[in-house]
């Protein structure tokens, strides 16, 4: 009998003394009983039922908090004074799992009254440069720090600062983006715990909760000097860094009245 037609002869006697404890009703054979035919040289455990349960259930894994329930925990909330005035909490709207979230101060008008941010004459400029990145704004993420609007659009107050940005934290880390930007004085100077002006804040990254964070201009701010081209580039140079942050494309843009 040649080598080949051994082996072959060696499997077929394995695979019968197999079949016949399969059935027997044994799942496993141990190595301490099994007693394979004399012609097999070395007893081994084979799994015979490839379905069956395993012994030990995997840990449970955590599930990462999502947007929707930190939304639910919220509910109608008055745990400032802010809850008092508005029309209409504005929570935030995008992609749950952008890779950019942009982070704006509190609902204006606009944005009081239709309970989502960034929809008024400031949110079409934020549209644009969404845009001219290449992106669309159901792509990446938009919110407040301040979820409600403050009367009169003045500053929020500490206290109401201290009450809602912990709910900021919370749907950054459920979004887990890969980059912030950080939208105006208040936006940037509140997550980066920090008094410095957004003129020396914007064009590099900061961090923020391990997560690179740009600080630029308030779409607000171009609005009102919207001659100022120069400052449209500075925002523009800040988003290149940003796609260059995610790996993504930087458009080509002409750079006209440089
Ligand atoms: S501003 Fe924030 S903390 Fe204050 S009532 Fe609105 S959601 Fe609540």
């Amino acid at each position: 009998m040649s080598e080949h037609e051994e082996l072959l002869a060696e499997l077929r006697a394995l695979r019968g003394y197999v079949t016949e404890l399969e059935e027997s009703g044994m799942e496993l054979i141990p190595l301490d009983i099994a007693e394979p035919p004399p012609e097999m040289a070395e007893s081994v455990v084979v799994p015979i039922a490839a379905e069956s349960e395993p012994v030990y259930a995997p840990a449970p894994v955590t599930e990462p908090e999502g947007l929707d329930s930190i939304r639910l925990e919220m509910g109608e909330c008055h745990r400032c004074q802010l809850g008092d005035g508005r029309t209409n909490l504005v929570f935030g709207v995008g992609n749950p799992r952008a890779r950019v979230v942009f982070v704006g101060e509190a609902p204006g008008h606009d944005e009081d009254l239709q309970g989502e941010p960034f929809v008024g004459e400031a949110g079409q400029i934020l549209n644009r440069v969404i845009t001219r990145m290449g992106l669309d704004r159901q792509e990446v993420y938009i919110c407040n720090v301040i979820k409600c609007r403050p009367p009169g659009n003045r500053n929020p107050q500490p206290t109401e600062i201290e009450q809602c940005q912990p709910f900021l934290l919370r749907q950054l880390r459920a979004i887990a983006p890969e980059a912030i930007v950080a939208l105006g004085t208040f936006a940037a100077q509140t997550l980066l715990n920090t008094k410095e002006p957004i003129s020396k804040l914007r064009g590099s990254f900061h961090d923020y909760c391990g997560i690179p964070l740009m600080p630029t201009f308030h779409p607000s701010y171009l609005l009102h000097n919207r001659k100022n081209t120069d400052l449209f580039w500075l925002v523009w140079d800040d988003m290149v860094q940003v796609l260059k942050k995610l790996g993504l494309p930087v458009p080509d843009v002409q750079r006209k009245g440089r």
